[in-house]
């Protein structure tokens, strides 16, 4: 059974993998969820491809000849781009897990898998990352989280219909949270999308203005109900209630 991309047009991945037998299988299960699959084996060539088309998939073995998978992940996050990573690895270690993660992955799954977890954890992306906007009158200037409301055009803020001040940054921070809800970001990530700029030294800064914002918008900010901490990872909106 096939299952339909959402706007009637076939997917397209990104496969990256120098093995040609696991890239083979790989294809094999992967081009079922109405997807054209390429297959890349050489990590310099993957950086091109990655960076130069749009995919709606990129599933990244973590060792590669010429340029690693960590590094491919980092490139294409740099850049800005929020497709899909499905990080592949022969190591299992929970710190495996973490850098993976750290560094933009969005999920990852140990060799050797199974074709059924491989195909669960494409559609989970694909299910997040294909998630239909908000609907509202003004969809692009506007969010609402349950009871937190942004109004990009005004540049405000509300809880339950109470104003709150924030300042430029502050507002960008949560309007970039509010605009992926549930989805998880770095400190690295939230520097590079909402700063713009990378620099290990200024992670700080992220805290900071966290907290900053948790005071402001949540009803008790030592147990935030939005603005959620996801250890070892970073933070994430929570999504808002069905
Ligand atoms: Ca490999």
């Amino acid at each position: 059974m096939v299952w339909n991309a959402p706007n009637g047009r076939r997917r397209r991945f990104l496969v990256v993998e120098d093995e040609a037998d696991i890239a083979d299988l790989l294809r094999l299960h992967l081009q079922d969820l109405d997807a054209t699959v390429e297959i890349c084996h050489n990590g310099r060539q993957a950086l091109d491809l990655a960076c130069r088309w749009q995919w709606n998939l990129i599933v990244l073995d973590l060792r590669l000849p010429e340029v690693d998978g960590l590094e491919i992940c980092k490139a294409i996050r740099g850049r800005g781009a929020d497709v899909p990573i499905l990080m592949l690895t022969a190591r299992s270690t929970e710190m495996d897990r973490v850098l993976g993660l750290e560094i933009g992955a969005d999920d990852y799954l140990t060799k050797p898998f199974s074709p059924l977890e491989l195909v669960a954890r494409a559609k989970a992306l694909l299910r997040r990352a294909e998630r239909p906007a908000p609907a509202s009158a003004a969809a692009d200037n506007q969010l609402a989280i349950d009871d937190l409301v942004l109004d990009r055009s005004r540049h405000v803020a509300s809880v339950g219909g109470k104003r709150v001040d924030l300042t430029a940054r502050e507002f960008d921070l949560l309007w970039h949270f509010a605009s992926h809800p549930g989805r998880v970001f770095t400190r690295a990530e939230l520097l590079d999308a909402v700063w713009g700029y990378g620099h290990d030294g200024y992670e700080h800064t992220v805290n900071s203005h966290l907290n900053r914002l948790r005071a402001k918008i949540e009803h008790d900010p030592a147990h935030p109900e939005y603005l959620l901490t996801v250890w070892g990872v970073g933070y994430k909106m929570r999504e808002p209630a069905p």
